[in-house]
């Protein structure tokens, strides 16, 4: 008989979404006639822009005929999608098309990415956080033993209220850190200036920066960097990921990206410095061939100037649902972070409140559903989270609950 990967045994079950539904359903049986408002979904709710959607039924079209059809195309992504993410997201910083690596989404690449390094790198990853850098890694071997709720091999990087969602820098070495801005789930970010005091360490000290910038369109201030490699220097020490799930609506169509830039090195056991682009290229050749063609077309036409409209009116539309959370909560004198550049609001729970305390306190006395922080991180627990993500109309009706 084969054995198993015994570092799967190992993660604890993510009861959080399955637990929220259980709660939901339990009070809901009991009290079948309240309005419940769910306000913790991290899905999109508005549908693709007509652009994509026009752009994959002429894809579509295209596999009817001999002389259109597509079979498989270039693991890294067509040309046509690659130029366009590179003219119009990254041009500026001299990143070059053999550098953009075209995938079925961030999930995937943010998770796979480590097959590219070895289990002995020291992993340092802010808390709270996305589930799957802390949960990818245990897979990989590189997150120790799983002691009172962490860890014991990963550097945390503790993001609360007393160093204002800025991460301070490990004091031990670390090899790779994974930064999320704008952060999903606190809705926080850096501006130009704290971004650069993590690139200036990573080339300090030889360490490898994961940025995962899956809420860079929702940036609406001026000082917030949309991406990396607007940092100097940031080209020889960062893979950045991208995806167009929460920018366009993709979550159920699957595009993203990451670059890697050929200057990112790590070290061999004989002591070479490989480029990270040319591993990342053989792990994608081998282990992925490409997203659909018809998706790539939906995702190329983001990028034109009618797309580029369309995509801000959904962006505009849950930043206006941000504001109205956030506003409402401020009002009713909570404690508010996020919802600016993200469409996330991260809220400290009342009265040193538990965030399922809290979280249950919400669904009882108010039918809303929100997302507790202890969910994501120990550094979660007292905060829960509110999604921009949903109707208006029951977004403004939940704030009228909250308010009264
Ligand atoms: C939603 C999300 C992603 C995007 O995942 P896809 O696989 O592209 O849908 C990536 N990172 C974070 C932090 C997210 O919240």
């Amino acid at each position: 008989m084969p054995t198993i990967n015994e570092n799967f045994i190992k993660i604890p079950a993510t009861y959080l979404f399955s637990e929220i539904a259980r709660r939901v359903s339990a009070y809901r049986s009991e009290h079948p006639d309240v309005d419940i408002i769910r306000m913790g979904i991290g899905d999109v709710t508005l549908p693709l822009p007509d652009v994509c959607v026009d752009a994959m039924i002429k894809a579509a079209e295209e596999q009817r005929s001999v002389a259109t059809f597509r079979g498989y195309g270039p693991e890294q992504g067509y040309d046509f999608l690659r130029k366009a993410i590179v003219e119009n997201d990254f041009q500026a910083f001299g990143i070059e098309e053999d550098e953009v690596f075209v995938s079925d989404g961030a999930k995937s690449d943010t998770g796979n990415i480590g097959d590219i390094f070895s289990r002995d790198n020291k992993v340092a990853i802010t808390d709270p956080s996305y589930p799957v850098y802390v949960d990818t890694n245990a897979m990989g071997g590189r997150a120790g033993q799983f002691l009172n709720g962490q860890w014991s091999g990963l550097v945390y990087l503790p993001c609360n209220e007393s160093n204002r969602f800025v991460p301070e820098l490990p004091a031990g070495k670390v090899d790779i850190i994974y930064l999320c801005y704008p952060n999903n789930p606190t809705g926080t970010v850096l501006t130009r200036e704290q971004l650069a005091v993590w690139v200036n360490y990573a080339r300090d000290k030889g360490a490898v920066i994961l940025f995962d910038a899956a809420y860079e369109a929702f940036i609406s201030e001026k000082d917030v960097p949309h991406t990396i490699y607007e940092i100097d220097g940031a080209k020889e020490v960062a893979i950045e990921f991208r995806s167009f799930s929460k920018t366009a609506g993709f979550t159920g169509t699957r595009c993203g990206y990451t670059v890697v830039p050929k200057s990112v090195k790590a070290l061999s056991e004989n002591g070479e410095r490989v480029a990270l682009n040319k591993l990342w290229l053989r792990r994608q050749t081998t282990k992925f061939n490409g997203v659909s063609y018809a998706v790539q077309r939906a995702a190329e036409a983001t990028y034109t100037p009618e797309g580029k409209r369309q995509v801000r009116s959904l962006i505009d539309y849950y930043m206006d649902n941000a504001r109205i959370i956030r506003q409402a909560l401020q009002s009713i004198g909570m404690s508010v972070y996020g919802g600016v550049n993200a469409p996330y609001i991260w809220v400290k729970t009342p009265d040193r409140m538990g965030s399922w305390d809290y979280f249950d306190y919400l669904l009882k006395e108010k039918g809303i559903v929100c997302t507790p922080g202890a969910g994501f991180g120990a550094s979660g627990e007292g905060f829960v989270r509110f999604s921009a993500f949903g109707e208006k109309e029951r977004i403004v009706e939940a704030t009228r609950r909250l308010l009264r």
